[in-house]
């Protein structure tokens, strides 16, 4: 448990780190407001992320994304330098301002490329969660509270360009699917 509390008021849990110094971290907000069953579908997920390998799957991808992106500034820079009247080549100190305008331009176009790989890993550990926890409903409820700092009903197009997580709606419906394809075993009639 971490003093997240001491930063926001967000219903929230991580894990990071590989090897010997993985670890799952939630917030002391999330502690305090989930049920014991809402603290395992969340730890069910967060295992999820490290069992799926998605810390390696990031480290690789992230650090293609950044070669591609210096790459690609390599190789326009002079020419986008000309278009604000600069003659600046790119090892040139005095193209800097240029160099930020490149890397940040481009940043923002990756973003949607970077979020969709991040939200195509939450849905995996989405239903990591449910496989192996089975806890539908604390998933649902855990979700449904980061609500309240996260707009549960984006439009498609805002969650596809900005949205690093799928939407909250999307993400319980998820859950109540699994929950009506995976019905509680039938108990023994009591006679
Ligand atoms: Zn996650």
């Amino acid at each position: 448990m971490f003093d997240g509390s001491r930063q926001s008021n967000n219903f929230t849990a991580n894990v990071s780190g590989i090897g010997h110094s993985a670890r799952i971290a939630i917030s002391d907000v999330a502690m305090k407001g989930a049920s014991l069953d809402e603290v395992r579908a969340v730890t069910g997920h967060e295992i999820g992320h490290y069992v799926l390998g998605h810390i390696w799957r990031m480290v690789i991808t992230f650090s293609l994304l950044a070669i591609l992106l210096f790459f690609l500034a390599d190789r326009l820079f002079g020419r986008i330098a000309r278009i604000f009247g600069s003659d600046a080549e790119v090892g040139d100190p005095r193209g800097f301002p240029v160099m930020m305008f490149i890397l940040s331009l481009f940043g923002f176009l990756a973003l949607p490329v970077q979020n969709y790989l991040v939200r195509t890993g939450e849905t995996e550990a989405d239903l990591y969660s449910v496989q192996t926890v089975n806890l539908p409903d604390a998933m649902a409820s855990a979700l449904v509270k980061t609500a309240e700092y996260r707009n549960p009903r984006p439009h498609p197009v805002e969650e596809f360009l900005f949205y690093s997580h799928p939407s909250v709606e999307r993400r319980v419906r998820a859950a109540m699917e699994w929950k009506a394809a995976h019905p509680p075993a039938e108990k023994p009639s009591p006679e």
